[in-house]
């Protein structure tokens, strides 16, 4: 067995030590999509060969904030690594990659999966969360976690955070994909 857990049918997340990662995958037809690229090369490399365990397709990133534990590890010469406009900036442990591009655009669609791009500002003020609405997946980036909510203190915003947790609460989501730690499944 592989340490990938699937959390829903072709979404799967894998938990790193470092800094209790929590990395998502959604395996479309064509390519995956990876949630958050890690914090150093070594280790974005390591993700991208563990990918390998789940699929061969090709993957394109899609950053939840500009934090260096969350798009740090992007080599200089990828290009399908999105991150939010409101993110463009030397935030306090911001680490942008590169060729970054902005996410433009409201919902990908994924395979049999359309996740909508929620803007979430709080934690970062380009914060994003993925939400695939028919299955109830909520990938949460370090906005909400299983026991907790995300700091403000790194560059974020309380009153952000507040609307944006209403937001989330909102969604009706039965399985959480956070950032860091545990996932949470089966909350109706
Ligand atoms: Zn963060």
């Amino acid at each position: 067995m592989h340490p990938w857990h699937e959390v829903g049918d072709g979404v799967f997340v894998r938990r790193y030590p470092f800094l209790d990662q929590t990395i998502g995958a959604v395996v479309g037809l064509e390519r995956v999509l990876v949630i958050d690229t890690r914090a150093t090369r070594l280790q974005a490399r390591e993700l991208i060969r563990d990918l390998r365990q789940l699929t061969q397709l090709p993957w394109v990133a899609a950053n939840t904030h500009a934090h260096f534990d969350h798009a740090g590890g992007v080599d200089d010469d990828w290009k399908n690594v999105y991150l939010h406009k409101d993110d463009f900036f030397d935030g306090p442990y911001f680490k942008i990659p590169a060729r970054a591009k902005e996410i433009n655009f409201k919902t990908i669609q994924w395979g049999k999966f359309e996740f909508e791009i929620l803007h979430t500002p709080g934690h970062t003020l380009g914060s994003i969360c993925l939400f695939e609405r028919e299955k109830g997946v909520l990938i949460s980036g370090d906005t909400l976690f299983a026991d907790g909510i995300g700091r403000t203190d790194l560059g974020g915003d309380e009153k952000l955070m507040v609307k944006s947790l209403f937001r989330l609460r909102k969604l009706g989501w039965r399985v959480l994909c956070p950032g860091h730690g545990e996932t949470c499944e089966n909350r109706c």
